[in-house]
């Protein structure tokens, strides 16, 4: 294959682009996982993850896993076979988590989605209302639906947990959102947070989390379910001197340590800040060309990711392929039954203003090659919305 010059952009939402500090971090011999050194790294990135998860109560353990992973084990170490569990279908990751659930053995209640809206506080608290006799033992849902860019108000749903007086658990999957949209796992009363390495985090695919609560940890000692390899136990008692039961992905985990410094020498507020602005920027570019944005409700408009419908009689794929070929850029494709008829621009991770306007230069260019009526406008859009935020940054500051 002939070379391709320049850096790839690499703008799925996740995987996300790796920046060259964590890849430095990672570049070093692997330390005896069992060597007092590594308490030290340990210690670090179990502590530097609370803080992320906005937990001071919380208990994280760290998986060498996938995200689905860390699905699993939440519900592994807290349930037991038959529970009842509450969940929404947002999207298509909504929809394989119901999956692995069911493969566990749960018993699935689904609140139907028409994957442009999050999940809906009132028809939870109406089914839990309805639950008189206790059954459902968990509520779980997708902070941010990385298949369509719909996010959840996770705050409200806990609010109509409360609000109908039930003790369900409460789980939130925050794969795409962590460390890029504001999350806050103690305030929001979340007993079993979700966590992946290769989206916000800025790591490479391979590290998987779950943040605890006390309610949480209560739940898993009735909990039947079988586990081993996911159970929080073990995962506890040697986190708790910087170690792990097995042989962690110590590789990974120095990125980890690295990803933390570089989110908190920037600060996590200024981080949330700049993927509000990219994603505003990224929808009035959608407007621009005359096209439109999937989420339906501007309260859930997801910072991390837009996901952008073509017209009818357009290919989705088609457009991503153009825009691979020709311009070296990979945007994610339509999952599940949003297939051929989106695209996500992924605008999460170590990003910033002039890497967004290369990615939307990409998208207009692409647009325009794949014979989609658009309008040449989005790119001006931005610019100037990204300028005003300059200004009005600049007033403030001063
Ligand atoms: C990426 C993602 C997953 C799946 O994670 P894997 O690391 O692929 O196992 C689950 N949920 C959400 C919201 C995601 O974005």
């Amino acid at each position: 294959m002939a070379r391709t010059p320049g850096r790839h952009f690499l703008q799925i939402p996740g995987p996300t682009n790796v920046p060259d500090r964590v890849l430095r971090a990672i570049d070093m011999p692997t330390m005896d996982h069992r060597g007092p050194e590594f308490a030290e790294l340990g210690k670090a990135v179990l502590a530097g993850m609370k803080r992320v998860f906005k937990s001071t109560q919380g208990e994280v353990v760290i998986y060498p896993a996938s995200g689905t992973g860390a699905w699993e084990a939440a519900l592994v170490n807290t349930l037991s076979a038959g529970d009842r569990v509450l969940m929404c279908e947002t999207g298509q990751f909504a929809a394989l988590w119901h999956k692995l659930a069911t493969r566990l053995g749960l018993d699935i209640e689904f609140i139907a989605g028409d994957w442009r809206h999050g999940a809906d506080p009132a028809e939870i608290e109406k089914r839990l209302r309805a639950d008189a006799g206790r059954r459902i033992k968990a509520v779980c849902v997708v902070h941010n639906e990385t298949s369509t860019g719909v996010t959840s108000r996770i705050a409200d749903v806990r609010k109509a947990i409360d609000a109908a007086g039930h003790p369900a658990l409460y789980m939130v999957d925050t794969i795409s959102s962590l460390a890029s949209i504001d999350y806050r796992h103690d305030e929001w009363g979340v007993d079993v947070t979700v966590a992946g390495s290769q989206k916000g985090l800025m790591l490479p695919p391979g590290l998987s989390f779950n943040c605890i609560s006390a309610k949480a940890l209560a739940a898993a000692k009735t909990a039947k379910l079988p586990k081993s390899y996911w159970a929080w136990d073990e995962m506890l008692a040697n986190g708790a001197k910087g170690y792990f039961p097995y042989t962690p992905a110590t590789n990974l985990l120095y990125g980890l340590r690295e990803a933390i410094a570089m989110l908190e020498e920037e600060g996590l507020e200024s981080v949330f800040a700049r993927h509000q602005r990219h994603a505003e920027a990224t929808r009035r570019a959608v407007r621009a060309w005359g096209l439109e944005v999937l989420a339906l409700d501007p309260r859930e408009t997801s910072g991390s990711l837009t996901a952008v419908l073509v017209p009818a009689g357009h290919d989705a794929d088609r457009v991503r392929k153009v825009i691979l070929e020709a311009f070296d850029m990979s945007l994610g494709t339509g999952l599940g039954k949003l297939a051929g008829k989106i695209f996500r621009i992924g605008h999460l991770g170590d990003f910033n203003d002039l890497a967004l306007m290369g990615t939307l230069a990409g998208v207009e260019m692409g647009l325009a090659l794949a014979g989609v009526p658009v309008k040449a406008e989005g790119v001006q859009a931005a610019m100037a919305y990204l300028a005003d935020c300059h200004r009005s940054g600049r007033r403030a500051a001063a």
